[in-house]
């Protein structure tokens, strides 16, 4: 269960009722290694460091010896009632030392994670859905509750969030007896009413948490939700705060900026001037096809011209040059002249610093005949190139030189004489 109050019966838990404590004094009660991994940990007498639960992952930080040794604290976990604090080092029972927190990273899960305390007791008292999932990573926090929300829903209670954090009302937490836990209403109730933290924001929410808490609701930030989805009957929502949510404004503001000086756009009509753009790159595209495949035509033309010289009868292969056509528009001239050509049609695009690459083809009346997969072997074997296809279509490249190739055909040319 994930609000379940983390237990210990070595070690104080100074978080449970500060979240602001980052730096902290304390007694090693037992130094140790874990069997499994050989990693060292060590169990203290008191402790600000949070350990994994709840969906929050635990915090890092250091811990300082006696001597003024600074030791890597890389992960925190509580084993069977003992929180043992992995360290990148050794240190003895019985030492005393200073435990110091990454207080950024704290600071800005805890905004995260109160930011979704937030959202979801709006959420409860208005819609009176439960929170049936939680996950924090490092792009923020993932949450379902289990009733549907219209976007409008979302809007209202993503402002009635921000404005919770205007007020700036207390975050305050308690430990009910059993008792006053039955009596009390909050979210996330557990199978048992023994040993409840309750996290109250005063006139928003209470609810059983694990986890440190900010002390009130102005320390949270900014609260955005960036994305939402139906999910199992209910909904999923993504949200990000505090420093997180002013990161995003930046990167936000600064590809906006990027977007007005492309466009020369207004601030504030950017996404206007973007869809103009698309709008006018559709109609370019477009234009462009018909400018394409008239060229394509124009092309064959002209082949078509030259092979009307010398006539349209096999008289060796026909080769074409030609850079200003796409693939598509490649294979449509190579359609258009062995409709009218007897022999073997050979277009090359490219340069000689990258390459070519070509097709190969002849009419399909022609495909028995002409032997166009020897004759794609044989050029393939002189002009570095390699390829494949059918006997009226060969697709390929070659890193030849224009000079080379062409070099390749009047030797042909010459042979057939
Ligand atoms: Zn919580």
């Amino acid at each position: 269960m994930k609000n379940e109050r983390i237990k210990s019966d070595t070690t104080e838990l100074l978080y449970e009722t500060d979240g602001m404590i980052t730096e902290f004094e304390a007694a090693v009660y037992e130094a140790g290694e874990d069997p499994d991994t050989g990693k060292c940990y060590v169990i203290l007498d008191r402790t600000a460091f949070f350990p994994e639960g709840g969906g929050q992952l635990s915090d890092t930080g250091v811990i300082i010896t006696g001597d003024g040794k600074s030791i890597r604290v890389t992960d925190v976990q509580n084993v069977d009632g003992s929180v043992r604090h992995y360290i990148d080092g050794t240190i003895s029972a019985d030492e005393r030392i200073t435990g110091k927190i990454d207080a950024g990273q704290r600071f800005s899960r805890m905004q995260n994670h109160g930011a979704e305390h937030l959202l979801c007791g709006l959420i409860h008292r208005r819609f009176g859905y439960e929170n049936v999932g939680f996950h924090m990573s490092e792009e923020g926090v993932t949450f379902d509750v289990d009733g549907p929300l219209t976007e409008e829903d979302i809007r209202d209670i993503e402002r009635m969030a921000n404005e919770a954090v205007f007020k700036n009302v207390p975050v305050t937490v308690s430990f009910p007896t059993e008792e006053e836990a039955k009596r009390t209403e909050y979210r996330s109730k557990l199978d048992t009413y023994e040993d409840i933290r309750l996290v109250t924001i005063e006139g928003y929410d209470v609810c059983a948490c694990c986890a440190p808490h900010v002390a009130s609701t102005g320390q949270l930030g900014v609260i955005k939700i960036l994305s939402y989805m139906p999910h199992r009957g209910g909904m999923r929502l993504f949200m990000i705060a505090g420093m997180d949510a002013y990161n995003d404004y930046v990167y936000l503001h600064d590809s906006n900026a990027e977007i007005m000086e492309i466009l020369s756009a207004k601030r504030d009509r950017t996404a206007e001037f973007v869809r103009d753009f698309a709008d006018r790159q559709m109609l370019l595209k477009e234009e462009n096809r018909i400018l394409k495949s008239e060229l394509t035509s124009a092309v064959a033309e002209n082949v078509i011209e030259g092979i009307r010289g010398r006539g349209f009868t096999d008289h060796g292969p026909e080769v074409i040059w030609e850079n200003r056509l796409d693939e598509t528009g490649l294979r449509n001239l190579i359609n258009e002249c062995t409709g009218q050509y007897e022999g073997i049609v050979c277009a090359f695009s490219g340069n000689d610093n990258e390459g070519y690459r070509y097709i190969f083809a002849v009419c399909k009346n022609r495909a028995k005949t002409a032997g166009l997969r020897d004759f794609a072997d044989d050029f393939n074997r002189v002009c570095k190139g390699r390829g494949g296809g059918s006997d009226i279509m060969v697709f390929g490249s070659t890193s030849g030189t224009s000079g080379e190739i062409k070099a390749y055909f009047n030797e042909r040319a010459g042979q057939k004489e």
